[in-house]
């Protein structure tokens, strides 16, 4: 997904999109203001991925900095947004390595958001599709 499609589709979900100096931060999300701020100082890799990931926040519904636990789903929730299993096999096949770096580069994305992918997939293979759409958690 391009960084404008994105930027599309948080503002149809009433999130806005600004670009503001935040420090060390790359991303904020403001809940109250449904508002994202986004780092000037970041690479193209870097500003999809922070918008993402402040997407997720938007998704479900997080406000300000979050537990480790909360910031990953985050991330993983950013990963599913950007990265599909298809686009995915490409990267790899394109890249010519299993290197996460690599993929990364070919993706258009940070390491993290390809770690994340790669995390969110793991979780995937415990979910078993039992009968007509119901869903059973399990190892
Ligand atoms: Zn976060």
């Amino acid at each position: 997904m391009e960084f404008y499609e994105l930027v599309a589709q948080a503002e149809a979900s009433g999130v806005a999109v600004m670009t503001r100096n935040i420090g060390r931060h790359h991303g904020r999300y403001l809940l109250k203001h449904r508002l994202i701020m986004l780092s000037p100082r970041l690479s193209g890799p870097q500003t999809i991925s922070a918008l993402a990931h402040e997407l997720g926040h938007a998704f479900y519904g997080d406000d300000g900095p979050q537990p480790p636990e909360l910031e990953a789903r985050a991330w993983r929730w950013a990963a599913c947004a950007l990265i599909t299993p298809a686009l995915y096999a490409e990267a790899e096949v394109a890249a010519a390595t299993t290197h996460l770096g690599a993929i990364a580069r070919e993706l258009g994305v940070t390491r993290q958001v390809v770690e994340a992918w790669l995390d969110a997939q793991d979780s995937m293979s415990n979910v078993r599709y039992i009968n007509f759409g119901r869903i059973e958690q399990g190892a």
